[in-house]
C-alpha cells in the first residue's frame, strides 16, 4: 500500500508544546510526516532557519517517522516534491480560523489533489503561541512548562538569562 504522507509548515520560531502536541498526533496517523520550515524572508525571526530546524529536530527526536526540511517557495510544489496528498494546520481559537480557511482555499485552487487537514488543539495550548513564548522569555519569564526543554534552553541563552 501507498504510504500516507503528510506536510506540516510553520514558521517555528520556535516550536512550542502546541505545536509539539499537534506532530505527536500526526505522526500517529501519516506514515512519513515532514516538518516544512518556512524561510520566510517578510518576517524577522528570532532564531535563524537552522536554529529552528535544529531545535525542531532534537524535540522530536523521539518520533522516527518525523522528518524536518526548510522550505522557501510554494507549498503546494514542496509537496508534489515530496508526494505528500496532505499538509497538516493546528486549529487554536476561533482566530486561527479565517486565515487558515483563506490559505487552505488557495492551496486548493493551486492543487485540488492536496488535502488540508485541520487538527483541534489540546485544550492546554489553545493560546499558547510562539510569539507569545518569545515576549515572556524576552522578559526573564518562565516559558517551562509551555516549550520543549531544548527550546526553553536556546530561549534563556538567546536572551543571557542562563
Ligand atoms: P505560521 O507562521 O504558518 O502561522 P506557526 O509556526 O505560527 O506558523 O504555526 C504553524 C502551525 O501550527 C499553524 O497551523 C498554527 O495554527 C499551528 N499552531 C501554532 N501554535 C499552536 C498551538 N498552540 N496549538 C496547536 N496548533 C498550533
Amino acid at each position: 500500500m501507498k504510504d500516507k504522507i503528510a506536510v506540516y509548515p510553520g514558521t517555528f520560531d520556535p516550536i512550542t508544546n502546541g505545536h509539539l502536541n499537534i506532530i505527536e498526533r500526526a505522526a500517529k496517523t501519516f506514515d512519513i510526516l515532514y516538518i516544512s520550515v518556512l524561510n520566510n524572508s517578510s518576517k524577522k525571526p528570532l532564531f535563524s532557519l537552522t536554529e529552528r530546524m535544529e531545535l525542531i529536530k532534537e524535540a522530536t527526536d523521539h518520533l522516527p517517522n518525523v522528518l524536518v526540511e526548510s522550505s522557501a517557495g510554494l507549498l503546494v510544489d514542496y509537496a508534489k516534491e515530496k508526494s505528500a496528498h496532505a499538509v497538516i494546520r493546528g486549529l487554536r481559537a476561533v482566530s486561527d480560523f479565517e486565515y487558515e480557511l483563506q490559505i487552505a482555499a488557495m492551496n486548493r485552487t493551486l492543487d485540488p489533489e492536496l488535502e488540508t487537514f485541520f487538527m483541534m488543539t489540546s485544550p492546554n495550548y489553545s493560546f499558547l503561541s510562539s510569539s507569545i513564548v518569545r515576549e515572556v522569555a524576552s522578559y526573564g519569564g518562565n516559558v517551562t512548562e509551555l516549550v520543549p526543554a531544548v527550546v526553553d534552553r536556546a530561549l534563556k541563552a538567546k536572551y543571557h538569562k542562563e
